[in-house]
């Protein structure tokens, strides 16, 4: 068992990788790879409609707030932020959070340690540790597999196994669409949760699965509904949230959980909505209705084909599956994997356009990718298919990083482009299908007879009145000429919305409309000359007292 000999009293420095992040440069910064969840893999193709949004590191800010010893979380810093921050404090343990593409800048990070701070011991974790050799790439005392949180606690002589403390973590931040950045309201934020990490499902990619065990394993931080349902409560005080991004690969497999926190819901009026990710086979183990009064807003979903033969998708439809949920008024953030081993450059074009055809709010494309740690990078391996790509590029957004048997390199990043401008084409702008599913639970349930249920539905509603209608008209005017299909179904979604809900979205289009249309323009011409959105810096301290304090 590794022991720090100070104990709590260590003074800990936490840290993610260093910005700036959406560029090409030699620590491994990729352009097509930003620090935005939704931009860089979901609606990247959707131009000046895309949403452009950041999120914390929640790994670190986890352990931060576990561990008793005194600490400082640095989250997107600059590379000299990073060096003052160990020339101007003296830090026993620096720890550095990584995902694997960033190990370039994991190592340059080390090397500064060593330089600036030789006392300090380098602890690394992160998707990073589960490259093969890291130990001979990198200068790091610990390579911490898996659970961070019990690692760390063990480091410093804590109880390992005391309940896990839940940091305040609002979902996303600086959010930006059509050139406009939407103020952080009260209310309108949601809170993150982390109620358990991996999944047992594993699928042969799947890169968290396998980080926490893989197939058979997970992690609960909350067993039980009982506790999930407390921690909720504390963050919907203190954090003043009713919504919750619910980060847990597979929330809805674990139905016992689920249930109890329903009945939690249920006993104290709670009308919160849930954002999940969850696998097809989990969500057929509800009825719609349990979905619905369970608050399940919005689900991340597995679409990855039907000749892919994962075990999450046997059996069901999930054309029939997507409709029907965006029936009761329930967003969808479908998955594709592109590039698989059946795909063929005669066969893909109509996978994709299968995918496509879900009509999902959001369409994610991945390629298939072998990445450290995986089975399916093990079985590449075995069978002498891995190419020698930079760890950098292995993202799963540019190209191949394996001897596919039909498709080229160069060919998968054609089609991988070609999927997301086909969902864009084909879909429209994901902000207007959020629009439309959000008036179809709307419609279906302002009248229902729990009135928790109409309560939540009505405060999903609640922008269809007012925000949402400019955005549509802008989006109408843009694509009229570009797309006079998708600019038609705009125009209907509008006319839906005011007989809806009358006079006030006409007049909030007609107002405020031509100005969004004109952000909108301004933002598409600053994004074909090069913008890029980086995330802002954090620095937060915890346990600190008097004469120790950073400050
Ligand atoms: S179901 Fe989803 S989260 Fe679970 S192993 Fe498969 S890809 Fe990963």
């Amino acid at each position: 068992m590794n022991l720090h000999p100070k104990g709590t009293s260590a003074r800990v420095l936490l840290t993610s990788v260093f910005g700036p992040y959406a560029q090409d440069d030699e620590f491994g910064s990729r352009r097509v790879n930003p620090m935005e969840l939704y931009h860089n893999q979901v609606t990247r193709a959707q131009g000046s409609f895309s949403l452009r949004m950041f999120h914390r590191s929640w790994g670190i800010m986890m352990i931060q707030e576990n561990i008793s010893a005194p600490s400082t979380l640095l989250d997107f810093p600059s590379r000299e932020a990073f060096s003052r921050q160990l020339t101007t404090r003296r830090y026993d343990i620096v720890g550095i959070s990584s995902i694997i593409a960033n190990v370039g800048k994991v190592r340059e990070m080390c090397r500064m340690v060593r330089s600036l701070s030789p006392g300090s011991t380098i602890v690394v974790g992160g998707h990073v540790a589960a490259i093969q050799d890291i130990e001979n790439r990198i200068d790091a005392d610990h390579i911490v597999r898996g659970d961070g949180i019990a690692w760390m606690r063990g480091f410093l002589g804590q109880d390992v196994s005391a309940p896990i403390r839940h940091p305040h973590i609002v979902s996303g931040f600086d959010l930006h669409t059509m050139g406009i950045r939407v103020p952080a309201a009260a209310g309108n934020a949601a809170a993150t949760i982390i109620p358990s990490v991996g999944c047992p499902m594993g699928c042969n990619f799947c890169t968290t699965s396998a980080f926490f065990g893989g197939k058979g394993k997970f992690l609960n931080f909350y067993e039980t509904g009982d506790q999930l349902f407390r921690v909720m409560c504390e963050m919907e005080s203190s954090m003043k949230v009713r919504s919750f991004f619910v980060m847990d690969e597979n929330f809805l497999l674990h139905r016992k959980r689920a249930i109890q926190l329903l009945d939690r819901m249920k006993a104290a009026n709670k009308a919160w909505a849930l954002y999940v990710f969850s696998s097809a086979n989990a969500i057929s183990k509800y009825t719609m209705r349990e979905l619905v009064e369970l608050g399940i807003s919005w689900i991340w979903m597995g679409l990855e084909g039907p000749r892919s033969g994962y075990a999450k998708l046997q059996g069901h439809d999930t054309l029939v599956l997507t409709k029907e949920l965006r029936r009761h008024g329930i967003k969808l953030l479908g998955s594709t994997i592109v590039g698989m081993e059946h795909h063929t450059p005669a066969n893909i074009r109509d996978e994709i356009e299968h995918a496509v055809s879900h009509e999902t709010d959001f369409h994610q494309f991945m390629l298939y990718t072998p990445v450290p740690g995986t089975p399916l990078y093990q079985a590449m391996q075995a069978g002498g298919r891995l190419l020698d790509v930079d760890l950098a590029d292995i993202h799963g957004q540019y190209k191949f990083n394996f001897q596919h048997p039909a498709i080229s390199r160069d060919d998968s990043n054609r089609f991988l482009n070609w999927a997301f401008a086909r969902d864009f084409e084909r879909n429209g702008p994901s902000l207007f299908r959020i629009c439309r599913t959000t008036l179809q639970g709307w419609k279906r349930y302002k009248n229902d007879p729990d009135p928790r249920v109409r309560e939540r539905y009505t405060w999903e509603a609640r922008s269809l009145k007012t925000a949402y209608s400019p955005l549509l008209w802008a989006m109408e005017r843009d694509l009229r000429r570009t797309n006079p299909t998708v600019s038609d179904r705009i125009r209907d979604l509008r006319q839906e919305l005011d007989g809806e809900f009358g006079v006030l979205p006409r007049l909030m289009a007609s107002l405020l409309g031509p100005v969004v249309l004109w952000t909108s323009r301004r933002e598409q011409k600053r994004l074909d000359a090069g913008k890029t959105y980086e995330p802002a810096a954090f620095i937060e301290h915890r346990n600190w007292v008097d004469a120790r304090s950073p400050s």
